[in-house]
């Protein structure tokens, strides 16, 4: 934090990556705008103080929540945190549940995904030149462990001092959406044994792996997926309510993990890692 101080109003070196509900908790608020050589990120970057840390919010879908999930530019958001300092991201979502057990307001930190998006910008390194002129190298790396081993354990240590005893581990299938899953879909999904489905944890993580980035989701279950469910089916207003139920809880947690993470300086995971000894061309 005082090495970020030194620097300026916009340094942070946490990032969450979340909804609208989340950036007003940040003291001594800075509006940040960035650019990217991807465009612009979903929207500004809100920097301050939040559990004791440096930390930049930025609004996944923008703050009137008006880019839809497949629309989201990813590689900008992640390029954007990075450029203010940020090392670690904390990526907060709202999923269904694939189970009868993990039913609304079920806490997941996940330890895989599954890709089932088509057509999304999904890597830093596609061989193409950027707008700045960089060429990156071809580069491919780990995604065996997608998230951060380490911010994991500091998610799941603060939701059960929060009082939310979260799952341990699980599968998160991401999908392109915008609309929620038929039930044909959503029953092979579980009887694969995933866990949760959503529409933004791909390619979030991965990017952030590519910049060497520590990444950890945490989802949130709003809704029984429509395989589980024998309603309607998945509701866009029940997630909207059921994840603004969730926020305080959320925050509080959120809170909690971001004390729990490691100095920037004492990051010794995979991700950390992830770059070692490979040249990006990517310009840092
Ligand atoms: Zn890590």
């Amino acid at each position: 934090m005082a090495i970020a101080q030194q620097h300026d109003a916009s340094a942070a070196d946490i990032g969450i990556i979340g909804g609208t509900g989340l950036y007003a908790l940040v003291d001594d608020l800075a509006e940040v705008s960035v650019d990217t050589p991807y465009g612009p990120p979903s929207d500004s970057l809100f920097v301050g103080a939040f559990g004791g840390r440096r930390v930049a919010f930025l609004p996944r879908h923008g703050r009137e929540h008006r880019i839809p999930p497949h629309r989201i530019d990813y590689r900008a958001n992640l390029w954007a945190l990075r450029s203010l300092g940020v090392r670690q991201v904390l990526g907060p979502c709202a999923t269904g549940g694939l189970r009868p057990e993990y039913g609304p307001g079920t806490l997941l930190v996940p330890d895989q995904f599954v890709d089932r998006t088509s057509g999304r910008k999904q890597t830093f390194y596609d061989g193409e030149r950027r707008s700045d002129g960089l060429l990156p190298e071809v580069v491919h790396v780990s995604a065996a462990d997608p998230y951060c081993p380490t911010g994991r354990l500091a998610a799941l240590k603060a939701a059960g001092a929060a009082g939310w005893e979260p799952v341990d581990g699980g599968t998160l299938v991401v999908i392109e959406g915008p609309r929620f899953s038929t039930r044909a879909e959503s029953r092979w999904y579980g009887a694969q044994g995933w866990s949760v489905v959503g529409m933004t944890g791909h390619p979030e993580a991965v990017l952030a792996r590519e910049l060497g980035l520590c990444y950890t989701s945490v989802a949130v279950v709003t809704d029984l997926d429509a395989g589980v469910e024998a309603g309607e089916g998945v509701t866009h207003t029940e997630v909207l309510r059921v994840f603004a139920g969730s926020i305080d809880r959320l925050r509080g947690v959120l809170t909690g993990a971001v004390a729990g993470l490691p100095a920037t300086e004492d990051r010794d995971c995979v991700c950390s890692h992830a770059l070692d000894g490979l040249e990006t061309g990517l310009g840092f």
